[in-house]
């Protein structure tokens, strides 16, 4: 493979024309302010390799804001600006473009957040985490196109490798630990080898990480399109026991993904809940509090830990829908799905299945109005009714709406064979 190919046209070819007028519109105005304007870092990468990929990430040696700021008053969209990084996220027409000053980083301690301050494309380049991410093109109208490569991104390109910048890279930021696991197993590369080394030297870093940005990193991988091969690698690299030594990057793990996505669309929270299946509660909530894992994601990892008791009793074919129902009534879907994926019990699996396909969807005709218009008194009695009509429709006891009302006819009748629970 060859990269002397026109970077520029190539560029004009990838990108929609909306996006590409933006990028154009951008690249005329840094110049009329005597700015210097590259497209860096992913969008480069993937430009390339012939990979589509419309997140375009520019850098202006100059000011990025007073940019953004231009770009918004002449061209109209909308902009958000993040003054402490000097950056700026510019809208319109349905895309989006983020312009960032050219800047040099340093490092006080590891895993902590870099200092600052301007610096040149090269500098800009040099504070990135792969040689193939640290490749820059000239968007300015004289030298469109121009690659600038100083560390060998395109070579390593070429040869499928994934390579730190330098030796300290993982030291100062361990999410290039996961990231770099990422990417080579996203484009099937391998991680050569001096940077192989040192990863396995540093992964205790990954000790050094808040737990939001270790936690944005695990999200990543599990956005990827086959993630099970990212947590395969980081076992085999001695990562994945950095998160909780019980987590296992397996055949097991690889095979409930792929029937993960065979039962439904790729979703992350239902392969975090696969990821964490084997932890004790113990463990499950260590992991929450490292990562800061909140909201759905952490109650689904709750839930999924809590079913696994539940298992023997789903393993019951005389089990009624509605026993099924009441037992899983309130958790995640995901901690369900993840549950009939994982179960050693065929049959409870199919019981979880039946819940989240088609149970937990079900309700009565009848409602609280029609209830009272029955005859019902206000209060607790409609919340116990409209259960038990939910009851009778899931264990196909009742089939139209005048069922439902025979049985309420009956319970107000007072009958006790037929009054509800
Ligand atoms: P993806 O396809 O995963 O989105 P991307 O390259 O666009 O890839 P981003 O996470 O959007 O990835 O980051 C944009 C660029 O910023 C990267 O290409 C890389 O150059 C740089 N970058 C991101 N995270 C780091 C990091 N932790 N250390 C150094 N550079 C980073």
């Amino acid at each position: 493979m060859s990269y002397s190919v026109n970077i520029a046209s190539q560029l004009e070819k990838s990108l929609p024309d909306e996006l590409l007028a933006l990028v154009r519109a951008a690249a005329d105005l840094a110049k009329a302010y005597g700015q210097r304007l590259y497209l860096v870092g992913g969008s480069i990468r993937d430009l390339l390799l012939g990979r589509r990929n419309l997140d375009i990430d520019l850098v202006v040696e100059g000011d990025a804001l007073e940019l953004a700021h231009l770009l918004t008053k002449i061209y109209g969209g909308d902009l958000i600006i993040h003054p402490r990084f000097g950056t700026a996220k510019f809208r319109k027409a349905g895309f989006a473009i983020d312009l960032a000053t050219a800047r040099l980083e340093t490092y006080k301690r590891p895993g902590a957040l870099p200092k600052v301050v301007p610096g040149s494309i090269r500098d800009d380049l040099f504070r990135r985490d792969f040689t193939i991410n640290a490749m820059a093109v000239r968007l300015d109208p004289e030298n469109l196109g121009e690659l600038l490569d100083p560390y060998g991104g395109s070579d390593d390109l070429e040869k499928g490798l994934i390579r730190i910048l330098y030796p300290n890279s993982f030291i100062d930021d361990a999410t290039r630990i996961l990231r770099a696991i990422r990417y080579e197993q996203r484009l099937g590369f391998h991680l050569e080898p001096s940077t192989e080394k040192l990863l396995r030297r540093d992964v205790t870093m990954m000790d050094t990480l808040s737990g939001d940005r270790l936690r944005h990193e695990i999200e990543l991988i599990l956005m990827e399109v086959r993630p099970e091969k990212a947590f395969l690698r980081s076992e085999e690299l001695g990562v994945l026991r950095m998160l909780n030594p019980s987590l296992r990057g397996d055949g097991w793990l690889a095979e409930r993904f792929e029937q993960a996505r065979q039962l439904t669309k790729p979703d992350a929270t239902l392969y975090l809940s696969l990821l964490i299946y084997q932890l004790s509660e113990e463990e499950n909530e260590g992991l929450i509090q490292r990562l800061k894992v909140s909201g759905k994601m952490a109650k689904t990892m709750r839930d999924t830990i809590r079913l696994k008791e539940e298992i023997p009793t789903l393993a019951d074919t005389s089990l009624s829908p509605s026993s099924i129902y009441r037992l899983l009534e309130g958790y995640s879907p995901q901690a369900i799905l993840a549950t009939s994926l994982a179960s050693p019990s065929p049959i409870a699996s199919s019981n979880l299945i039946i819940y989240v396909n088609k149970l937990r969807y079900m309700r009565p005709i009848l409602n609280g109005e029609a209830l009272k218009k029955m005859g019902v008194v206000e209060g607790p009695r409609i919340g116990e009714m409209l259960r038990a009509l939910l009851d009778a429709r899931l264990d196909g006891r009742v089939e139209t709406k005048g069922d439902e009302e025979a049985l309420v006819r009956g319970w107000l009748k007072g009958q006790a064979s037929s009054s509800p629970p």
